[in-house]
């Protein structure tokens, strides 16, 4: 009923006190298109490894049934495949975990440091077959925080494993904690937790899509080291869920450095 230049049209075309809705459907179709997206990515993703372990199975019971040199060469590579479906069944469920838990406030009471030793010694057959020093930096005294003790030591696995994976032999992969008593500046904002390798390091045009699902800067050489492209797509969720922020920090040449505030 108010005069605006709207109404006023309206009334000039004989129309009055007509309600008039609009609704912004592009978020809607993006979502549509994000999901149709990422079940045409898990399709591929499985159905590659798919077709090798059937085509094997093929040559296996034909023209190779008698050779058992190339029977154990075919078996390990259908195992390799297997597992790397495996992985991402494991990965895809995880992140659909997570996704389902990111409203839940985490409720565990845990000290982060003793986290951040575990993992790397868990990690430490890893780092060793792939010549990578493991070293930490962490405060003497617990770093107590409240989150999830599962997913916070699912982020450190992903990102210590991928420093592993893309940092190369010889480089160094050391994770970090600064509790706010250190930062005084900033110590309403919480603990800080950094992984950073001395790795080749990562091109800034890729960093604001690291975080998405399947998305790798080198397709070819995560495949070779066992990714399935959605470690840090978990992550991001995770430090979500954790009301946290996560920052990226590389240059080719200078290493990467993932930084994550956790509040306290
Ligand atoms: P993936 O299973 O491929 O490792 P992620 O989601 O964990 O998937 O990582 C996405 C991509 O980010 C990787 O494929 C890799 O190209 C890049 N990446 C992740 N961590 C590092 C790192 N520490 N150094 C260099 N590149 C990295």
């Amino acid at each position: 009923r108010q005069d605006t230049a709207f109404d006023v049209t309206l009334r000039a075309v004989g129309l009055e006190g007509v309600l008039v809705a609009f609704q912004d459907v592009t978020s809607v179709e993006q979502a549509v298109q994000m999901r149709r997206d990422f079940v045409a990515n898990v399709s591929h993703e499985l159905k590659t490894p798919l077709t090798s372990v059937l085509g094997f199975i093929e040559t296996l019971k034909g023209p190779a049934r008698d050779d058992a040199g190339a029977r154990d060469r075919f078996l390990t590579i259908m195992e390799a495949e297997a597992g790397r479906m495996n992985r991402l069944v494991s990965d895809l469920l995880s992140l659909s975990r997570v996704e389902a838990e990111e409203r839940m406030r985490p409720t565990d009471r845990l000290d982060l440091g003793e986290k951040v030793r575990s993992v790397l010694g868990g990690l430490q057959p890893l780092a060793e077959a792939a010549a990578v020093t493991l070293a930490r930096d962490l405060p003497e005294a617990p770093v107590e925080i409240r989150g999830d003790t599962d997913q916070l030591r699912q982020v450190l696995v992903n990102l210590v494993e991928n420093g592993i994976k893309y940092a190369g032999r010889g480089a160094t992969v050391t994770v970090a904690i600064e509790p706010p008593a250190h930062r005084a500046r900033l110590r309403a904002e919480g603990v800080l937790l950094s992984v950073a390798d001395t790795g080749p390091g990562i091109d800034p045009r890729h960093l604001p899509r690291l975080t998405e699902r399947f998305y790798r800067v080198d397709t070819h050489r995560s495949r070779e080291q066992g990714g399935t492209g959605l470690g840090l797509a978990i992550v991001k969720h995770i430090v979500n869920r954790h009301r946290g922020r996560m920052r990226i920090v590389s240059e080719p040449g200078q290493g990467t450095r993932f930084e994550i505030l956790l509040p306290v």
